[in-house]
C-alpha cells in the first residue's frame, strides 16, 4: 500500500479501550480509509453500479421478489401461515426487545437464556448482527437528522426506509459512538462472529424444517416462513427508521423529526411511539399509556415477571409530563402570536385628558377605560348594548360603567376592547406609570411567552377593574 497518500486521516473503529487486540471491527476487512470512498464521486451512467451495496441489494429486494414470484405457484397451507405469524413475531420481538431496547439503548437487563432467545430471533430477521445494528442505532439517536445520521429522514423518506442500505455509504460519514459495553457481551460477540450461520440457520434451515417434519410443507416453509417472512418483518422495521420519522405528532419535542403514530406501532411491534422514544430512549417503554399499541413493552414486562428481565428501566413520570408541557406551551406560543391582542401599552401614544375629550368633540369615538383611550367607532353599530349606550360614553371615561356600573362587560368583550386602542392617558394611573417605567426600563416585568408576545390572562386584561370606581361624570 502507497504510504504516500497516508495524511488522510485514518478512522478510528471502535476498540477496547484497555487496548486489547481481540476488537472486531464493523468496517469490511478491505477497507482502506486512505482510498476515496466511491461515495464522494457523484452518480452518473458509467459508475451507478458502485453506487449500489449489491449484496445488501440482493438480501433484501432480490431475494424476496423471488419469493413473491415462486409464492404464486406454492400453496399457503393453514398450518404454514400460523407459523409464520409466530416465526415473525419471534423475529420481529428479536429486533425490538432484543436488538433496539436491549442492546442499543440499555433500557433493561437479560439473563443469558433470553439473550440467546433474542439474538436467535434477530438473526431470524436479516438486519446485521446485534453488534452492527445496535452501533449505527446509537449513532442514529446521538446525531439524529445530521449528515452523521445513518439513516436520516431528512435525505428523503426512501432513503431513510431502505436506500441507506441499498446504496454504498460512506463509513467515514456515519458518527461514531461507543459501543464497549456490546464488546463485552458474550451472546453478542458470538453471534457477530458467527453472524452467516446463525442467519442461515435461524432465517431459512429452522422454518424450513419445523414445517417440513411438522406436516411436509418442506416448500411452504422455506417460502412462507422464511423469505417472505424475512421481506415482511424486515419492511416492517425498516418503518421506524421512515414512517416515524414522517407520520405522527410529535408530543414531547417538535426540533427533530421523531414521530408517535399508532399506524407505526402496528406495524413495528410498539416501537411507533418515536417522539416518545428519542426523547426517553433508555425507557423500556415506547408507548406509556395502558391503551396503546406496544407489544414489545409486554413482552419485556412478562419476561420479569418469569424472572428472565431485570432492572427494567423506566423515566420518572414527573420529567415525561414536563416534555409534554414545554411542548404545549411552544404550540400555545405559536398560536398567540397569530392573533391580535391589540397594540402594546408601550408603543401607545400619550394623551392628555383635554386632547382626549377634544378629539371626541371633533368627530373622534374616542372612549377611555382604564387609562386607555379606544376608538370604538367602527365597533358603534355592532355594539350588543345598543349604540346609544356606547355612544353615550364617547369622550367620556368609561371604567366603572364597562366593569359593571351599566354593564359588567365579558371577558370576550375586554379582549376586543384591547384591539381597539389608540393611546393611553396622561395621568391615566397605572397604565402611565407601567408605560414609562416599561421605557425606562425599570423592574417592570410583563409575563411574556418564548417569543417575546405578552400574555393575556382571562380576567386580566388592562381594561378589567376588579372594584369599579363609581364616577359622576359617566354613564
Ligand atoms: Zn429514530
Ligand atoms: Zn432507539
Amino acid at each position: 500500500m502507497a504510504s504516500s497518500s497516508s495524511e488522510v486521516p485514518v478512522p478510528q473503529a471502535e476498540s477496547f479501550p484497555d487496548g486489547r487486540t481481540d476488537y472486531i471491527p464493523l468496517r469490511k476487512k478491505n477497507y482502506d480509509a486512505r482510498k476515496p470512498h466511491i461515495t464522494e464521486q457523484p452518480i452518473t451512467w458509467s459508475n451507478w453500479y458502485k453506487h449500489v451495496n449489491w449484496l445488501n441489494t440482493y438480501f433484501i429486494i432480490i431475494v424476496p421478489l423471488i419469493g413473491l414470484i415462486s409464492a404464486y405457484w406454492i400453496e399457503l397451507q393453514f398450518k404454514t401461515a400460523v407459523f409464520a405469524v409466530a416465526y415473525y413475531f419471534f423475529a420481529g420481538l428479536g429486533i425490538t426487545a432484543g436488538y433496539h431496547r436491549l442492546w442499543a439503548h440499555s433500557s433493561y437487563k437479560a439473563t443469558l437464556p433470553l439473550k440467546i432467545f433474542l439474538a436467535a430471533g434477530g438473526a431470524a430477521a436479516v438486519e446485521g448482527s446485534a453488534r452492527w445494528w445496535s452501533s449505527l442505532h446509537r449513532s442514529h439517536h446521538r446525531y439524529t437528522d445530521t449528515d452523521k445520521d445513518p439513516y436520516s429522514v431528512r435525505k428523503g423518506l426512501l432513503y431513510s426506509h431502505i436506500g441507506w442500505m441499498v446504496m454504498k455509504q460512506n463509513p467515514r460519514r456515519i458518527g461514531r459512538t461507543d459501543i464497549t459495553d456490546l464488546n463485552e457481551d458474550p451472546v453478542v460477540v458470538w453471534q457477530h462472529r458467527n453472524y452467516l450461520k446463525c442467519v442461515v440457520t435461524m432465517a431459512l434451515i429452522v422454518p424450513t424444517l419445523v414445517c417440513g417434519l411438522g406436516w411436509g410443507d418442506y416448500l411452504g416453509g422455506f417460502v412462507y416462513g422464511g423469505i417472505l417472512r424475512i421481506f415482511f418483518i424486515q419492511q416492517a422495521t425498516f418503518c421506524v427508521n421512515s414512517l416515524a420519522h414522517w407520520l405522527g405528532e410529535q408530543p414531547f419535542d417538535d426540533r427533530n423529526s421523531p414521530r408517535d403514530h399508532v399506524i407505526t406501532a402496528l406495524v413495528t411491534l410498539g416501537e411507533g411511539y418515536h417522539n416518545f422514544h428519542h426523547e426517553f430512549p433508555s425507557d423500556f417503554r415506547n408507548a406509556i399509556e395502558w391503551w396503546q399499541y406496544d407489544p414489545t413493552k409486554w413482552f419485556i414486562w412478562t419476561m420479569k415477571l418469569l424472572g428472565l428481565a431485570y432492572n427494567l428501566k423506566t423515566f420518572p413520570q414527573n420529567e415525561i409530563e414536563k416534555g409534554r408541557v414545554q411542548q404545549l406551551q411552544k404550540k400555545l406560543d405559536q398560536k398567540r402570536a397569530t392573533l391580535d391582542w391589540g397594540k402594546p401599552l408601550e408603543s401607545l401614544p400619550v394623551i392628555s385628558w383635554d386632547e382626549f375629550v377634544e378629539q371626541s368633540k371633533n368627530g373622534k369615538a374616542w372612549i377611555a377605560v382604564a387609562g386607555v383611550i379606544h376608538d370604538v367607532g367602527k365597533f358603534i353599530a355592532d355594539h350588543p348594548g345598543g349604540k346609544a349606550l356606547i355612544s353615550s360614553a364617547i369622550g367620556k371615561d368609561a371604567t366603572a360603567v364597562f366593569n359593571g356600573g351599566v354593564y359588567n362587560h365579558s371577558n370576550a368583550a375586554h379582549n376586543l376592547l384591547s384591539t381597539m386602542r389608540v393611546g393611553v392617558l396622561r395621568g391615566g394611573c397605572e397604565v402611565e406609570i407601567w408605560k414609562r417605567a416599561q421605557s425606562e426600563n425599570k423592574d417592570v416585568n410583563p409575563v411574556t411567552d418564548s417569543s417575546g408576545q405578552r400574555i393575556v390572562r382571562a380576567g386580566d386584561q388592562v381594561t378589567r377593574v376588579n372594584r369599579p370606581i363609581p364616577t359622576a361624570d359617566t354613564a
